[in-house]
């Protein structure tokens, strides 16, 4: 079933609770290769998201993710708030006014997603960031999606590409944000962004079965 306004609500929520769920596993990954306040930065940026929804829901997809886009910029700060700021207003610029979103759309939305961050952050598949779990995530989708999944698979798969993506940053050496300042050190640690992109996606992907 394609989605409308109300179901990316939904997913919004429901990204809400898994941020709050994970939030002191984010600090602790941040803690160890950053400044530990990834986990909080999340949680702040998505609760404020949440409180805007309950105000009023806008009508189309789009609407919602550029909405959700504005407010993470706003309230989440440091890197991660303007990487996500731009995923989300960049999927939103895909999806344009259309009232609901497939599979197809979905795949679309995350590869706009995806370039956003490449473009604004700089980082390349290996160089330890969200971008290790985002990109496996957005081709995993394009798969699902030229194979003619529902939006439910195609998150799914993007979720399943995202864990294995964001698994691979353990052994990397960080190349961009803080972590980037340990060099060497950093091998062995799971990259908090990656692990938090992981994340959102695999809420995405429960709130749409
Ligand atoms: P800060 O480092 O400013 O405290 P956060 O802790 O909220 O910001 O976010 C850190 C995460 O942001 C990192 O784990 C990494 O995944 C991501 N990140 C940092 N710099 C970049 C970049 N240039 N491109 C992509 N992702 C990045
Ligand atoms: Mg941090
Ligand atoms: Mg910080």
């Amino acid at each position: 079933m394609a989605c409308t306004a109300k179901d990316v609500a939904a997913a919004l929520r429901t990204a809400a609770e898994k941020v709050a769920e994970h939030r002191v596993e984010l600090v602790e990954l941040d803690r160890a290769i950053g400044d530990g306040d990834h986990g909080e930065n999340l949680h702040r940026g998505f609760t404020a998201v949440v409180s805007t929804l309950d105000q009023a829901v806008p009508e189309t997809p789009g609407a919602v993710l550029k909405l959700a886009a504005t407010t993470l910029i706003s309230k989440v700060g440091g890197a991660a708030g303007p990487l996500y700021g731009t995923a989300f207003l960049r999927a939103a610029t895909a999806l344009g006014d259309r009232a609901t979103m497939d599979g197809a759309g979905v795949a679309e939305a995350l590869r706009a997603a995806v370039d956003g961050v490449r473009a604004r952050g700089k980082a390349e598949v290996g160089d330890a960031t969200m971008i290790d779990a985002l990109e496996p995530a957005a081709k995993a989708a394009a798969d699902s999606a030229r194979d003619g999944d529902d939006v439910a698979v195609v998150l799914t798969s993007a979720a399943a590409a995202a864990d294995g993506g964001a698994q691979s940053t353990v052994d990397m050496v960080a190349r961009k944000g803080r972590a980037s300042y340990l060099g060497e050190r950093g091998v062995g640690h799971l990259d908090p962004g990656a692990r938090s992109s992981a994340l959102l996606l695999r809420a995405f992907a429960e709130a749409a079965r």
